[in-house]
């Protein structure tokens, strides 16, 4: 009886001095289940691992970073899991072939990927891999994207050419059909119409033919302005008749084969998409009633990606899955065909973000942090000391003297006084040191006790926000995540290690550009937006690298040159049972040198050299340096203007020596 007792003491205590934090916690606070969709896990020594197949394999980030690092790669980085890539393609096409048997639909699936969404060759040439099986092609907005795509595409894939258009557009779409490929001219503009007829007639080419319809259901979310009656694309009721009518007059009819709407991106909503798959299907319907052979319903994009894990339609997340989508855009369509007695067409989607987003991480590395004035009330109070310290002090001392809004009404009062003070030149700079290091330390006081209550004033609740460390990311924020400083888009953010540490730190993240836009303050959370991220205190001599996820739409290329930093290091990773470490960097891509990110307007490195070897003999000569000295100079200029455009942490350089 006795032992039986001490054994559940002794459980009891092996219980209580469990640490307070666990990698469940970090699951937690993450979120890595809740947006990761499976792909992520945390390893029992707190590092982080993707699972790219969404199986068992599993690969340590920090494994690829040593690795990419070994070859000359590091920070800020991209990894691109190609594997992942692969999956989503599969999970893209398998949820629409079982949707389509589920609903008993007659017609087919045949999807595109837009390659706006991410035009890297690696990337565009995996997915039409990963797509080979079910004829999964290519979507181009542009002139430029044509050029790319076209050589890419088979005949049996669709090459759906969408945006704006002049001859030249038309000339090598018209191309590619005589090559005996399906390429798909979507009509966005009525101009378009007479060209297309001109060019065709000229070529003795026959065209596929779409239109781009505007539909009356909006979109919403952040890219809403993509439809509606106001939108910049897509052709009204009254247009189409134009081109419909003037089609069977040139005796083009039978060139007419695809109805188009793409209702923007990310659509957080399944409602929207309903009601515009409905909308658009009644225009196929009707052009087939009136007699055109049609063929295709091309939906376009939209298809979300839940950012924040929430499930919801908050502009960040989605309120629905990849199979509630393909099976909603299959019966919708199924319904209406149905009534109208039409045959089901082929139903095309160009969903780019959804099939991308995940594939990549940002990986980022803290280089510093900037915090707020730290305690050390200077000394105890003596009585030569101001009275605006002196009152300061007591505020601090006695935190019950006061309500806690009071006490911080109080403490701004006299920290504004001080500084006013010092202004007119009756305080010392030391004084005002010393006011506004108490102040500081009034309001951790204050957020510490607001911490342990439930409710708090707002203007309390700021105080979590103005008491947050900076910590200094070597990245820019308007080359790798553009969409987070033009449309707050909020992206999950983690640690890569250590999540085995409770992360003890409020922290805020900024860039190393000289904008003091350049940071990010907003954080996923599963219900609102969290102000600040939970992150570990920086060891000296151990590099903190933080990951942003689901960067691989949109971001990768709409990255823009603020103080000329760059594109970033890339490191493709590959699944691979052989090795050890479960993977194999296929390729390893150095991101812009300083060379490249300064031609790009117009500053000839080979320029910039001769005026400083100008430079550097002139001064030379006039004895300011030693001609050895001299030399120096030159190659550590040139050392630099081949190097990359980020910031060389102190602890690499010592690595390197
Ligand atoms: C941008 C775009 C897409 C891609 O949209 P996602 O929401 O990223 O899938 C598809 N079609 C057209 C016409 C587009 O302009």
């Amino acid at each position: 009886m006795l032992i039986r007792h001490s054994l559940i003491v002794l459980l009891a205590l092996k219980k209580k001095s469990k640490p307070s934090w666990s990698i469940r916690d970090a699951e937690n606070v993450y979120g890595f289940a809740r947006w990761g969709a499976g792909h992520f896990s945390v390893d029992e020594k707190g590092r982080l691992c993707a699972h790219p197949a969404g199986d068992h394999q599993q690969i340590c980030l920090l494994d690829v970073i040593e690795e990419a690092k070994s070859k000359g790669l590091r920070a800020p980085m991209v990894i691109r899991l190609q594997d992942l890539l692969h999956r989503r393609v599969k999970q893209l096409n398998e949820a629409f072939i079982k949707a389509t048997g589920e609903e008993d639909y007659t017609g087919k699936y045949q999807g595109v990927f837009p390659i706006k969404v991410n035009q890297m060759r690696e990337v565009v040439e995996e997915i039409l891999d990963a797509g080979e099986d079910y004829k999964f092609g290519l979507e181009a907005g542009s002139k430029p994207e044509l050029m790319v795509a076209m050589p890419q595409i088979g005949r049996t894939q669709l090459l759906i050419c969408n945006g704006y258009k002049d001859e030249d557009y038309i000339r090598l779409a018209l191309m590619g059909r005589k090559l005996g490929k399906k390429v798909i001219v979507v009509i966005e503009q009525l101009s378009e119409l007479e060209m297309i007829i001109r060019l065709s007639r000229e070529t003795g080419v026959e065209p596929i033919i779409g239109v781009r319809v505007k539909l009356r259901s909006s979109g919403e979310g952040k890219w809403a302005s993509s439809t509606g009656e106001g939108a910049k694309f897509g052709l009204t009721a009254g247009e189409i008749i134009t081109v419909t009518d003037t089609l069977k007059r040139e005796g083009m009819a039978d060139a007419l084969k695809l109805v188009h709407f793409h209702i923007g991106s990310q659509v957080p909503n399944i409602l929207t998409i309903k009601k515009a798959v409905v909308e658009a299907t009644r225009f196929y319907c009707e052009l087939v009633k009136m007699g055109f052979t049609m063929q295709y319903l091309d939906v376009g994009g939209g298809l979300g990606i839940d950012y924040d894990g929430s499930r919801t339609n908050y502009e960040s997340s989605m309120n629905y899955s990849l199979e509630e989508y393909a099976r909603d855009v299959v019966a919708n369509v199924k319904v209406e065909c149905d009534k109208a007695g039409v045959e089901h067409p082929t139903i095309v989607s160009e969903s780019g973000r959804a099939i991308v987003a995940p594939h990549s991480i940002l990986v980022l590395e803290v280089l510093d942090r900037i915090t707020k004035p730290l305690s050390s009330p200077q000394g105890a109070c003596d009585e030569s000391e101001h009275d605006v310290v002196k009152a300061l002090r007591e505020t601090l001392k006695n935190p019950q003297r006061l309500a806690p809004l009071e006490r911080f009404h109080d403490a701004q009062q006299r920290k504004e006084e001080a500084q006013s003070l010092f202004t007119l030149g009756y305080l010392d700079l030391r004084t005002r040191a010393k006011a506004e290091n108490l102040f500081w330390e009034i309001c951790r006081d204050i957020k510490r006790a607001a911490d342990k209550k439930g409710y708090v004033p707002d203007e309390l609740d700021q105080l979590q926000y103005t008491l947050a460390e900076q910590y200094v990311c070597n990245f820019s924020v308007f080359q790798s995540l553009l969409d987070h400083w033009a449309l707050d888009q909020l992206f999950p953010i983690a640690p890569l290690h250590r999540l085995n540490e409770k992360p003890v730190t409020d922290a805020i993240l900024v860039d190393i550009t000289c904008d003091s836009d350049g940071k990010i303050s907003e954080f996923i959370d599963l219900e609102d937006v969290r102000k600040t991220l939970p992150l570990h205190p920086l060891k000296k001599n151990e590099p903190y690298y933080l990951g942003v996820f689901l960067v691989g739409a949109y971001q990768d290329i709409m990255g823009d040159l603020h103080n000329l930093f760059g594109r970033v290091d890339e490191a493709h990773v590959f699944l691979e049972d052989d090795e050890e470490d479960g993977f194999y960097l296929e390729d390893t891509i150095k991101g812009a040198r300083i060379k490249d990110a300064v031609g790009m307007i117009q500053w000839e490195s080979s320029d910039l050299m001769r005026l400083m070897k100008k430079q550097i003999d002139r001064a030379t000569k006039d004895d300011l340096v030693k001609p050895r000295e001299g030399v120096r100079f030159l190659d550590l200029y040139e050392d630099l203007i081949d190097g990359s455009t980020y910031l060389c942490p102190v602890h690499k350089k010592k690595g390197k020596k």
